[in-house]
């Protein structure tokens, strides 16, 4: 490869007090909890809108509550603050299902929340409006500014050229880990998911699609909620399309589809996803522009399977696809604390904790225990070696059953509210670093945010 050398630029600067990088699922709720803290916040988001991969990747948000029914346990709503906040706001707007119980599959999860993901990204903007964040859309964060172990601003690139973004304390909400990395962080790639593109698919009928799973035998799990202005529909399903005939299973498998569907509209389908395993981590540009080819051939030959397998689909068409592939992790930055799975399944809560959670993707297979939570310490947010760097959603938690729960859209949105709060917190308190926080104070901030902590945990 040939090298060139960069001379050194004088570029244009803003202050603030919080800066965020990614406004996605975690980063829009640490900067609106930093602003609300009374901090000066930007968030930095390199595409035009909001949202992140909840808005472009999954299926549906898990998930607000413990896993009650399997255990015959209180039903409790867990993650709340800005997080439940934004739902209802959403919910008002028409842009998300409101909480549903899933019809099948108790072991796994019970609450059933689907999004329009187009209201998403326009609720989330307008909220990071109100909270007086400066969103700076189409800016891409592409280096940092360093004085020892602090980082004093973050370097951008726009439609308007180079600027620096300098900051008190920074919240990297990349899911890349790109300031951490930038940073000098430690990290690891442990490229362990495939990459995915997910569609939105139109001309489909999902009364259809759920007879026709049901009558096949292989339905495993549908909600129902509010669709196109009606209630009690079929919002949510899921069959095993391998145990309808092995020839359509091989076919599913070649295209790494997934079955599973969401809808708050007739007549469509979201997030019907074709994955895709890279050799290499997709923090590799080239392969990674390998990857969006390929999963776009994929998207394509997924549209003809619908098509000839579900009754009345014979005209659906792609009516959206994810800008950018998504993934569950690509770097994974090292913090103070790195959360291991036998303290999640126990549920076990720590005196640093930041909030509770219930859900484990893996669900049967690995469960947390009894319907129970367990706590995100606030050590687990810290990067390692920076004094005031915190890493948020799906870039923290190295071992991968772990991670199949702590990165979750809504226990990163959690983390956004953790963090934000925090360092709004460092800020007002004039602290020199992020780990200088007591936590009474923190966790007193949290609970007039509404977070909500177990019962079980002896913080009063
Ligand atoms: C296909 C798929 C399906 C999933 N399904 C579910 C599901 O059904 N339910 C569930 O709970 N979880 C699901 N997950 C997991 C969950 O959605 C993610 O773990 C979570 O959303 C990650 O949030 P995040 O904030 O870490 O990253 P993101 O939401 O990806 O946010 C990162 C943001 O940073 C921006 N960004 C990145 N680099 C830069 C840069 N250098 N400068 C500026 N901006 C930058 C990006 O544009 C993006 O907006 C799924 C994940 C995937 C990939």
């Amino acid at each position: 490869m040939d090298f060139v050398v960069r001379p050194e630029q004088k570029i244009p600067a803003r202050q603030y007090d919080v800066v965020v990088a990614g406004g996605g699922t975690g980063g829009v709720f640490a900067a609106i909890a930093a602003a609300r803290g009374g901090a000066k916040t930007a968030l930095i988001e390199s595409k035009g809108y909001v949202g992140g991969i909840a808005a472009e990747g999954g299926c549906g948000l898990h998930s607000f509550y413990n896993l009650w029914k399997p255990f015959n346990v209180e039903k409790r709503m867990v993650i709340r603050g800005i997080p439940e906040e934004f739902i209802q706001r959403l919910f008002r707007a028409g842009g998300c299902s409101g909480h549903n119980e899933t019809l099948m599959r108790p072991e796994y999860d019970n609450d059933t929340l689907c999004v329009d993901v187009e209201i998403y990204k326009f609720i989330a903007l307008e909220m990071l409006r109100e909270a007086g964040v400066q969103a700076l859309l189409n800016t891409h964060a592409v280096d940092v500014i360093k004085e020892g172990g602090r980082i004093t601003g973050i370097v951008t690139e726009s439609h308007q050229g180079s600027e620096a973004v300098l900051g008190k304390v920074f919240i990297d909400a990349t899911g890349y880990g790109d300031i951490s990395a930038r940073a000098g962080a430690k990290f690891s790639e442990p490229n362990d998911y495939p990459v995915v593109n997910s569609m939105g698919v139109g001309g489909v009928d999902i009364d259809k699609y759920y007879d026709f799973l049901k009558d096949k035998g292989v339905l495993f799990e549908y909600a129902r909620g509010p669709r196109s202005g009606r209630q009690n529909q079929i919002i949510r399903v899921d069959g095993a399309w391998a145990k309808i005939d092995p020839k359509l299973g091989e076919a599913v498998k070649e295209l790494g589809m997934s079955g599973v569907t969401t809808t708050l509209h007739d007549n469509y389908f979201m997030f019907i996803k074709v994955n895709f395993k890279m050799a290499v981590s997709p923090s590799n540009r080239d392969a990674l522009a390998e990857a969006e080819y390929e999963l776009r051939r994929r998207q394509q030959a997924a549209l003809e399977l619908l098509r000839s397998t579900i009754p009345g689909a014979a005209n659906a068409f792609i009516a959206r696809t994810a800008s950018t592939i998504t993934i569950r992790r690509a770097r994974c930055i090292e913090c103070d604390y790195d959360i291991p799975l036998d303290e999640i399944l126990n549920c076990t809560h720590y005196p640093d904790e930041v909030f509770s959670y219930g859900f484990h993707d893996s669900a049967p297979r690995i469960q947390i225990k009894g319907g129970k939570t367990y706590g995100l310490p606030y050590r687990t947010m810290l990067v390692k070696g920076l004094d005031n760097l915190f890493a948020i959603g799906m870039m923290i938690t190295s071992d991968h059953e772990a991670h199949m729960s702590t990165r979750n859209t809504v226990s990163c949105m959690a983390m956004g509210q953790a963090s934000g709060t925090a360092a709004a917190l460092c800020v007002k308190n004039g602290l020199g670093g992020i780990r200088d926080l007591p936590y009474a104070k923190l966790y007193e901030a949290l609970k007039l945010g509404n977070v909500w902590f177990d019962a079980e945990v002896p913080y009063k």
